[in-house]
């Protein structure tokens, strides 16, 4: 990433995944990226309504590219644009952008500003990739996401045991993956036994497999219920992340 700073200018390359846009102005768009380096940036893309603009394509959600920053008294702008991957096919298959727009929404509400979110970045940019080439089924891809964005961001529970009274769950038919008890609670703990937020013995392996050899690697197609994961992960966050 290259970088050069003087006493009065600042410009920084940096690679950035669109995670919201707004309008600005008459014809400039600003754009919330995730990045590597910094967390959430916020930037001004000037004149990137007009048709003809180079920056066009940089005020698209779903969209990964190279970004130069220049850095002046105001808002940060990009100078220069190289786009890496659009992610095309989410644009035209409704069913998987769904999924890949509740990915964009918790990576959001997770991300950092000026913090870095390398994990995480890489995490997301890989599933987008995989929502829009892959052959997994986005339901499956999305539970993935947020497994391990609930392991990034500390709050996973261990698949193996009872995060209440520490019971081994070898030998129990599952359990629940319970928000308001912040954790997996066994059929003993759990307060109110919410039918929605059961994992079954298969479902926790299923995650427990996610965790080690990540998802390119499984070969069991076992379709995981998202809601008891995507409920886990909206309590943590405060707010939906599903439509
Ligand atoms: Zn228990």
């Amino acid at each position: 990433m290259g970088q050069a700073t003087d006493a009065k200018l600042s410009y920084q390359t940096l690679r950035g995944l669109v995670l919201r846009r707004s309008n600005w102005r008459d014809s400039d768009r600003i754009v919330t990226l995730l990045t590597m380096e910094r967390g959430k940036v916020d930037v001004v893309l000037r004149g990137a309504r007009k048709p003809k603009s180079p920056l066009l394509p940089a005020g698209e959600v779903f969209t990964l590219g190279e970004f130069v920053l220049y850095k002046g008294r105001g808002h940060e702008m990009a100078t220069a644009f190289t786009l890496l991957d659009a992610y095309y096919p989410l644009r035209q298959d409704y069913h998987r952008l769904s999924f890949a727009s509740l990915t964009l929404k918790a990576a959001d509400g997770v991300a950092q500003k000026e913090a870095p979110e390398e994990h995480l970045f890489i995490l997301l940019a890989r599933t987008l990739a995989r929502l829009a080439y892959g052959k997994k089924s986005p339901e499956e891809v999305t539970a993935a996401f947020l497994w391990h964005l609930c392991g990034i961001e500390g709050f996973r529970p261990d698949t193996a045991f009872c995060t209440l009274c520490k019971k081994s769950l070898e030998n129990e038919e599952g359990a629940y993956l319970s928000a308001s008890q912040d954790g997996i609670a066994c059929e003993d703990c759990v307060e109110k036994p919410r039918k929605r937020e059961w994992l079954s013995k298969n479902h926790l392996l299923w995650l427990k497999e996610v965790e080690t050899a990540g998802i390119d690697r499984m070969e069991s197609p076992l379709s995981v219920p998202l809601s008891p994961i995507v409920t886990y992960v909206e309590e943590h966050l405060g707010f939906r992340i599903m439509q």
